[in-house]
C-alpha cells in the first residue's frame, strides 16, 4: 500500500497534544487561497523550482530528457507542461533550486520513520498526526497507516478539511483518537469564495463528528478579508455551541471534548506559490494583531465554548 505524501514533520508541537510526527498527504479538495501549504494541493508528486536559488550551472538542462528544463534566449525555462516529474534535475541541482515535493511512500516505511520518536511520545503524551492537503482523499492509505499507528500504541490524530465523502471519514473514527477541522466561514457563498467549494458537506461532516465519542478541536484560520470580524467567528462558535450540546444529548461530555482554536493568517508561503506557478492571492493581507485575536477569541467564548488562540 503507497501513498504520496509531501512531508514528514518531527518534533510537531501545534498539530495535537503533546510530542508528534506530523504525515503530510498530497491532495486536498479545497483551494484556500491563503493555504501556506500549497504544495499539498494538487495530488500528485510536483517539480518546485525557486530562481532565487539558481546559480546558473545548467545542469538541470543537461539532465531533463524532456524537454522541460531549457534555455530560451539565454534565460533559464522550467515547462511544467512537458515535465513529467521525473526528478532527474532535482538530484543534479546542488543549489537546491529544484525541488520534488511529493513521493510514493509504503506505509511500512512512513510507519518506521514515525516510530523513531516513539520515546518522545511515551513522555509527552504525543502521537501521530495525518494532515495535508486533505488525509482522507487517500481514504486506503489513511486508513492503513492510523490502524498501524494504533496497533503500535499510538495516539492518533487526523487533520481533516470535511470536504470529503463522508463514508470515507467515517471508515477512520475506529482508528483515530482525535479529530481537528478547520471551519472557514458560516456562510456558503462566502466559504465558496474563499475555498473554491461550499460549506453544507464540511458542516454536515462536523454535525457527525459531534455525535461521536473522539475529542474534536475546531480550528479558525483567521484570514482578512474573509472571516477576521467579531461577528464572523461569533457565528462559527455559535455552531460549535450547537455542536457541544449535539454531543452532550448523544449522551457525551460536549463541554469537555470539543473547543475551538484560532489561528492567525500569516503571509509565510509566497515563495512556495512561485515556485509552483500559483497565484497567491493573499500577498497583500496582514496578520491580524495580537489584541483583535484576543477580542476574536473573547467573542468566541462568550459562547461557553473553550477557546485558544495563537
Ligand atoms: S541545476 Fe539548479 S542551479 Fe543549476 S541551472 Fe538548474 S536550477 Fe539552476
Ligand atoms: S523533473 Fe524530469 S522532466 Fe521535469 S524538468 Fe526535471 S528532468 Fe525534466
Amino acid at each position: 500500500m503507497e501513498g504520496v505524501v509531501f512531508s514528514i514533520q518531527r518534533f510537531s508541537i501545534h498539530d495535537g497534544p503533546g510530542i508528534r510526527t506530523t504525515v503530510f498527504l498530497k491532495g486536498c479538495s479545497l483551494r484556500c487561497f491563503w493555504c501556506h501549504n500549497p504544495e499539498g494541493m494538487r495530488p500528485k508528486p510536483d517539480i518546485q523550482f525557486f530562481p532565487d536559488r539558481c546559480i546558473g550551472c545548467d545542469e538541470c538542462i543537461k539532465a531533463c530528457q524532456h524537454g522541460a528544463a531549457i534555455k530560451v534566449d539565454g534565460v533559464r525555462v522550467y515547462d511544467r507542461e512537458k515535465c513529467v516529474v521525473c526528478g532527474e534535475c532535482v538530484d543534479t541541482c546542488y543549489a537546491g533550486a529544484r525541488v520534488l515535493t511529493g513521493k510514493y511512500m509504503s506505509v511500512d516505511d512512513v510507519v518506521s520513520e514515525v516510530l523513531q520518536d516513539r520515546a518522545f511520545y511515551e513522555t509527552s503524551n504525543g502521537g501521530v498526526t495525518l494532515s495535508g492537503g486533505e488525509p482522507v482523499l487517500q481514504p486506503d492509505f489513511t486508513y492503513e497507516l492510523l490502524s498501524r499507528c494504533k496497533a503500535e500504541g499510538l495516539h492518533t490524530a487526523i487533520e481533516t478539511c470535511g470536504n470529503v465523502r463522508w463514508e470515507d471519514e467515517a471508515r477512520m473514527m475506529p482508528v483515530t483518537d482525535l479529530i481537528m477541522m478547520d471551519i472557514k466561514h458560516m456562510d456558503s457563498a462566502k466559504h465558496r469564495w474563499a475555498t473554491g467549494a461550499p460549506n453544507e458537506r464540511i458542516l454536515a461532516a462536523a454535525r457527525k463528528f459531534a455525535a461521536m465519542e473522539q475529542p474534536i478541536i475546531f480550528r479558525i484560520p483567521v484570514i482578512p478579508t474573509v472571516n477576521d470580524t467579531v461577528e464572523e467567528v461569533a457565528a462559527i462558535a455559535a455552531f460549535v455551541r450547537e455542536l457541544i450540546e449535539v454531543r452532550n444529548q448523544a449522551g457525551g461530555d460536549g463541554e469537555h471534548t470539543i473547543s475551538l482554536e484560532l489561528l492567525p493568517f500569516h503571509r509565510l508561503a509566497g515563495d512556495k506559490y512561485r515556485s509552483l506557478d500559483m497565484d497567491y492571492r493573499a500577498r497583500d493581507l496582514i496578520t491580524p494583531t495580537r489584541e483583535h485575536m484576543q477580542a476574536l477569541t473573547e467573542a468566541a467564548r462568550s459562547f461557553a465554548v473553550e477557546t485558544r488562540s495563537r
